[in-house]
């Protein structure tokens, strides 16, 4: 079995699919390696360190018609997908639900690709979790951008000249990326307040020593059997909006990262509540690719409001390439666990991390929520 790493092309990324120590482990698990020239620089892995963890470095045109598998953060595009031959199987970040569309290629060539992003979120699958390792990144990274923008220091400094308060920091949702970005403002030394619809986060919030805001949502049910928030109702969602503009206020950073799979991230910070925020506050809009929590923001854009600078990055992970690349990897390499038996390719559809991260099966077996999305009969 063969698996190709290619230099991801896409503006931006600085990722790599796997870093040497995985390459390492998948050579001596039985597999061999290619990898596209210079795939890792970006993330900080030079060629030479593939090559004496047993990979072989060569040129793109090379290793896609021999592979077996290809694996990738960001979905290859269609002219790399055509070079793959009829039986090649294709794992990564494939946007299955956000770009169906985009899977045809892949399909009507009748290969086989799995999404990291719908491997399901069982005790079995942590290793596998990508979205939680890049959201971990990303809240780390939220922090230190807005730090860096912030006129003000984080820590409370006690000097000659006087004492320096501790920056107030606003973090709406705790889930993955929300909890770190708590993590990282304590470690600055920040004051945190957080705010999640679901109970369950509050116990987190508080055991990093930030402070869990909570809402009167009438008792009603805010998460789902996955552990997941539900979507509100109209009603629930102004209740929170109103706490959270009147902490907003006072907060010099807000880091927004509240999501509900599947839908646009809930409204979080109206315009109102911005324009009522102090002049240098800072917000970081995690959820700038799904719609965004916070009225104003623009994907991928700074945005000035009264001297508020409000932030909506795109692809945090990838501004901290060593680190991401090498958890992404790691998750990889437990999923090509899965489908590697003795260095041979074997799929077993049978197995429920195998068949839920499933994009298509040698064409068909589409998965089922792709399929709607395509409007192409569910297998
Ligand atoms: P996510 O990215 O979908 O959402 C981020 C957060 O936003 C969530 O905590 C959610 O509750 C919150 N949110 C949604 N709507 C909101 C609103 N209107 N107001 C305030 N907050 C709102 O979620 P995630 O970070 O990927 O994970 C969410 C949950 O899944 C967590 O409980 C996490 O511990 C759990 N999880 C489990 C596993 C596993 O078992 N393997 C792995 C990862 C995450």
């Amino acid at each position: 079995m063969r698996i190709a790493v290619l230099l991801e092309k896409q503006p931006g990324e600085a990722r790599v699919a796997l870093v040497p120590e995985s390459v390492k482990k998948l050579v001596a698990a039985g597999v061999e390696v290619g990898i596209e020239t210079g795939a890792g620089l970006h993330a900080g892995f030079a060629d030479k360190e593939y090559e004496a963890a047993g990979a072989s470095v060569m040129g793109r045109a090379n290793l896609l018609p021999e592979a077996d598998i290809l694996v990738c953060v960001n979905r290859p595009e269609a002219d790399d997908i055509a070079k793959l031959k009829a039986s090649a199987v294709i794992i990564g970040f494939l946007k299955p639900l956000d770009e169906p569309a985009a899977l045809e290629p892949l399909i009507s060539r009748k290969l086989t690709a799995f999404a990291l992003e719908l491997v399901p979120r069982t005790t079995r699958a942590q290793s596998m979790d990508a979205l939680s390792s890049m959201a971990t990144v990303a809240g780390y990274k939220a922090v230190l951008i807005a730090a860096a923008r912030l006129p003000r220091m984080f820590p409370m400094l006690m000097t000659a000249a006087g004492t320096v308060p501790p920056a107030k920091v606003l973090v709406l949702g705790a889930g993955v990326a929300g909890l770190q970005a708590i993590a990282t403002a304590r470690r600055l030394g920040a004051v945190v307040e957080a705010y999640d619809v679901r109970e369950a986060a509050g116990q987190d919030v508080k055991s990093l020593g930030a402070k869990f805001l909570e809402v009167d949502l009438g008792g009603i049910e805010t998460q789902d059997a996955g552990g997941y928030a539900k979507e509100l109702s109209p009603e629930a969602l102004q209740r929170g909006r109103d706490m959270v503009a009147k902490h907003a206020a006072l907060a010099d950073v807000v880091i927004t990262t509240a999501q509900v799979p599947g839908r646009k991230a809930p409204l979080m910070l109206t315009e109102e509540a911005v324009n009522s925020m102090r002049a240098g506050a800072v917000i970081v809009d995690l959820a700038a690719s799904t719609g965004g929590n916070v009225a104003v923001t623009r994907p991928g854009e700074d945005v000035q409001r009264n001297g508020v600078t409000v932030l909506g990055p795109l692809n945090l992970p990838a501004t901290v390439p060593g680190h991401a690349s090498q958890l992404y990897s790691r998750n990889l390499t437990s999923f090509i666990a899965l489908i590697n038996d003795k260095g041979n390719l074997k799929i077993d559809m049978n197995d429920d991390i195998v068949k839920g991260a499933c994009v298509a099966y040698q064409g068909g077996n589409v998965h089922p929520k792709v399929a709607a999305a395509l409007g192409i009969p569910v297998a």
